[in-house]
């Protein structure tokens, strides 16, 4: 605990968000940021474009808590053309400050003391300190490495008639795993079986590479009454920092998350959320399809070249994380890896033991992301290059 923190709960307390800790070490080291996943590639001009003449000549003014309507429409048209599926724009689609925003709203929201929430892990890791503060009794069921599939046995045991939600994200950050129409149904059955809801953080839904299928919550029929699916703008439209996320599902779930963003946040800028809706409804199709493209492109890029120097690499199914298998390079762990490979070797990476409950698994895994200007994929083969040699 560092010295201002004691005014803190507890399950707050501890060190600073691990994400933006390690591209603060590529900074400071000069080194190939490959930590934190936000993509620095350019994101559509013409979307800055129109949130620019929006800033300057639309309205200035609080807007819809529950999200700018237009953009709600947007999202609900969206859905109804990917999986035909109708959404009340009222009560089923909120807008919240970023994907992050939507799952804490869905923990201090949905959860209380006494609750029971299952955590599918590897777990994107700002969910949990906050589901901790609601005083709800977490637990735990692992995707085991290499294939991180998800064992149906091992999730009931981890059940109980106080399970109130089942939290997980695919295509999953950090492992790269997909959960198949299988593994889904087995989440959809343990709702079913135990009366609990599933709150399905699909941020990288665009971002699944050949050969893999993304199954959305909301094309399961069983799920519809049972799930939100919480996504963002930052991901698949290259804008991390506008901060549009958004979640679409069952009203009761969209209720508790609404409230907790209308008590914090209130609403979203005016200008950024018309930038999101003219993303969603007026970029054309081949968007979409150049940006999965150049994602596949930038992961053969940097796993090939990672693997053509003898490292271990895990080659994702989807998101833009892959990682090493560091069990042969060293003796440390992933934290002590990634606490000084931007020194050493000259490349940020992420440990992902974080992503599972008292780093019970992964302590040999680091994440990299490769969203990232090829110059920066270079620069972290040639250090690696360099560093290996030197061994
Ligand atoms: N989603 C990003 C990642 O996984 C991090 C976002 C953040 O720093 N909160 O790296």
């Amino acid at each position: 605990m560092s010295d201002v923190q004691f005014l803190m709960p507890k399950v707050l307390r501890g060190r600073e968000g691990i994400y933006s800790a390690m591209s603060q070490r590529a900074r400071e080291y000069g080194a190939a940021d490959l930590a934190q996943g936000y993509p620095t590639i350019e994101g559509p001009r013409e979307v800055r474009e129109h949130a620019a003449r929006e800033l300057l000549d639309g309205p200035q003014q609080y807007i819809d808590p529950r999200g700018l309507g237009p953009l709600r429409d947007a999202l609900a048209g969206d859905v109804k053309n990917r999986y035909g599926v109708d959404l009340d724009v009222d009560s089923q689609v909120t807008v919240t400050a970023g994907a992050q925003a939507a799952l804490a709203g869905a923990m201090l929201g949905l959860l209380e003391a006494g609750d029971e929430v299952v955590f599918i892990e590897p777990f994107y890791n700002p969910v949990v300190p906050v589901a901790r503060l609601t005083g709800a009794t977490l637990k735990f069921v692992s995707l085991r490495a290499p294939d991180f599939t998800l064992n149906e046995d091992e999730l009931l045991t981890q059940m109980s008639d106080r399970t109130k939600l089942i939290v997980y994200n695919t295509p999953n950050n950090p492992s790269g795993h997909v959960l198949s129409r299988d593994e889904i149904m087995m989440v959809a059955r343990a709702c079913e079986r135990f009366d609990a809801y599933l709150i399905a953080d699909e941020v990288y839904e665009h971002l699944v590479f050949p050969g893999h299928e993304h199954v959305s919550a909301l094309q399961i029929p069983e799920l519809r009454d049972r799930s939100v699916v919480i996504s963002s703008f930052s991901k698949t439209f290259l804008m991390t920092g506008w901060r549009v996320g958004w979640a679409l599902g069952a009203a009761p779930l969209i209720a508790g998350i609404r409230k907790v963003s209308e008590l914090t946040s209130f609403c979203l800028p005016s200008f950024v959320s018309e930038g999101a809706r003219f993303a969603l409804e007026e970029l054309p199709d081949s968007y979409l399809e150049g940006f999965g493209s150049e994602h596949l492109r930038k992961r053969d890029l940097l796993c090939d070249g990672l693997g053509a120097l003898g490292l271990d690499v895990l080659v994702p199914d989807g998101t833009f994380f892959c990682s090493i298998d560091i069990g042969k390079l060293t003796t440390d762990d992933d934290l002590a890896f990634c606490l000084r490979s931007a020194k050493d070797i000259g490349v940020a990476a992420v440990p992902m033991s974080l992503s599972w409950s008292e780093r019970r698994e992964a302590r040999n895994l680091v994440r990299f992301c490769f969203a990232k200007k090829d110059e920066t994929l270079h620069q972290a083969i040639d250090a690696f290059a360099s560093w290996m040699d030197k061994q």
